[in-house]
């Protein structure tokens, strides 16, 4: 059969087209974890790859993991198991920043937990330990390790019988100024007031950007809480309850999933807050659970609210909302000495202590 010209060039056409295509996709299934095209949106990957750990920032345990070293990461994980995790943005932060919910499990299951880390900016580095716990649980979905088990119980039934919230950075603003001092924020006009509210040692952060601190903004005797009368690095409560997107938002999921557990993370003095004013039914549940996460962690419980400030979070779970909640202060546990921002040595001890938190939380769901 003869070829004319014009079918040959038509040949020719289409074998290039074919070509680039499939470069093309080669080029969209690379996951670099540097990749820096990720938007503020979560992704909703959906091509089915084993997960490769080995690619996280997490793994590479910077001094330093930052709000785009999580996005990265999160985009990451999310490439291979769309099938397993749902990924919200729950809310904008004043410099522009998201605050990221991933659930691990059926949004609509009736047992849901939320473990969120990073409500104090320096106490960024438990970030990095709700981030491995996360990462941990899916190698458990996806098999990696079938023989796993915790007290005698499967950790994949463990994890199949409950919902998991994992929000590992809620104050992404204050982090970036913890971590980078004023560079760290985008937004000039921001920039000017975190400057005015403060000129020292901007590593020591711990409010949201806008000089909040987010852990005596809810509504726990909040009123009674004396800190700073002004907007700063700490212990500024905020104009009212809830006022902050970042609190705001922990509020509303607590509210919306009827949250059963909740876990957060801060650094350091290792040490469970589990008590504040909570009674009858809440206060078994919430020493039971306490006890538990103390032995598994060897983190002794503290007993005595009247010696720890109001309008935590957990203050609020557990007294107004009836949810046994617990705040996990890591780090620090061999020198028994406050040094934040906890530095990265740290971490495998902080890890060996927490690596089974989650599954201790959701046998305590059982
Ligand atoms: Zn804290």
């Amino acid at each position: 059969m003869r070829i004319g010209i014009l079918e040959l060039l038509i040949i020719l056409f289409l074998v290039s087209v074919t070509m680039i295509g499939c470069s093309g996709a080669v080029s969209s299934n690379k996951i670099m974890p540097n990749d820096k095209s990720l938007s503020n949106e979560c992704t909703s990957g959906i091509e089915p790859a084993p997960i490769s750990l080995q690619n996280l920032y997490i793994n590479s345990m910077p001094e330093k993991y930052s709000y785009d070293n999580l996005l990265a990461d999160i985009k990451t994980l999310q490439k291979g198991n769309a099938d397993k995790l749902k990924c919200v943005k729950l809310c904008d932060t004043a410099d522009g920043r998201g605050v990221y919910d991933i659930i691990l499990g059926n949004p609509n299951g009736n047992k849901q937990i939320l473990i969120f880390g990073a409500m104090h900016a320096r106490e960024y580095i438990t970030t990095q330990i709700v981030m491995r716990q996360l990462c941990d649980a899916i190698d458990v979905l996806n098999g990696v390790d079938k023989t796993s088990s915790y007290r005698g119980i499967s950790k994949k039934y463990l994890l199949e019988n409950v919902t998991i919230h994992f929000i590992p950075m809620n104050n992404p603003d204050g982090v970036s100024i913890s971590q980078f001092g004023l560079s760290g924020i985008r937004n000039t006009d921001l920039r000017k007031k975190v400057s005015a509210m403060y000129s020292g040692d901007y590593a020591q952060w711990k409010a949201n950007a806008v000089g909040v601190d987010l852990n005596r903004n809810f509504d726990a005797d909040w009123q009674d809480f004396c800190g700073s009368r002004y907007p700063a690095p700490e212990r500024y409560k905020g104009a009212y309850p809830g006022s902050e997107p970042e609190t705001a938002a922990l509020i509303e999921l607590t509210e919306r999933y009827h949250i059963q557990r909740a876990i957060s993370y801060h650094t350091c003095g290792a040490l469970i807050y589990w008590y504040y004013k909570q009674q009858g039914e809440v206060l078994a549940e919430s020493q039971r659970f306490a006890q538990r996460i103390s032995a598994e962690t060897g983190y002794p419980l503290d007993n005595d609210y009247t010696a720890v400030d109001a309008a935590g979070y957990k203050d609020w779970a557990v007294y107004k909302m009836g949810v046994p909640a617990l705040t996990i202060e890591t780090g620090g546990e061999n020198e028994r000495s406050i040094i934040n921002p906890v530095p990265i040595s740290r971490f495998y001890d902080m890890w060996e202590r927490n690596k089974n938190v989650v599954y201790a939380t959701a046998y305590d769901l059982l």
